[in-house]
């Protein structure tokens, strides 16, 4: 095992060497070095404003698979955390929400092994190289992992439409009651 302390997940990476010496590379790193994961959710100021303190968590590990006494696979397994600040779709306020994402990837020697093979693989396949970008694919699959809709569990205010209304409660306890208004009308025919 070959441990290598990093940050920033490396913009070039020689895949096929990584996975020949069982590399293990792992870091934190800034949010501020992934504008794709934010650029969706918050103006620029804002955006920098929050990412400045949250760190995304980054695993990275190589690995030779023998397939035959002459063949070899070239894997890359990845694994990427963030609590990621989204708005929230029912109170509209900043959730800091989970997103983690897990993927094993094999290489091939090129686009067209990539296609051909493709529909049998269940795992993702990608094109061998020298200069592998892994800060873009963490970047990616942490994309992937943020879910469709981001809502607190638990919104911490109440909701919208009654904050907006605050008459809403008071109009409720003045209506009469239906069997109060029979009653006067009982009254007024005697
Ligand atoms: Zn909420």
């Amino acid at each position: 095992m070959h441990y290598i302390p990093a940050s920033s997940p490396p913009k070039a990476l020689d895949v096929q060497a990584f996975a020949s010496e069982n590399g293990v590379l792992d870091g934190v790193d800034g949010l501020e070095h992934y504008p794709r994961l934010t650029s969706d959710q918050f103006k620029p100021d804002e955006a920098s404003q929050l990412s400045a303190q949250i760190k995304v968590h980054w695993h990275a590990e190589g690995e030779l698979r023998t397939v035959s006494v002459a063949a070899h696979q070239v894997w890359l397994h990845l694994g990427a955390q963030v609590a990621l600040p989204m708005t929230c779709q029912r109170c509209l306020k900043t959730v800091a929400l989970p997103v983690e994402a897990k993927q094993s990837f094999r290489f091939v020697s090129s686009e067209q092994q990539a296609e051909s093979e493709d529909d049998d693989a269940e795992e993702d396949l990608l094109v061998l190289t020298k200069h592998f970008d892994l800060h873009a694919l963490v970047e990616d699959e942490l994309l992937l992992a943020i879910p469709m809709v981001p809502m607190h569990d638990v919104c911490p205010e109440p909701q919208v439409f009654a904050a907006q209304d605050p008459d809403f409660e008071l109009q409720e306890a003045a209506a009469p009651h239906p069997f109060a208004v029979l009653a006067s009308l009982k009254v007024k025919k005697h």
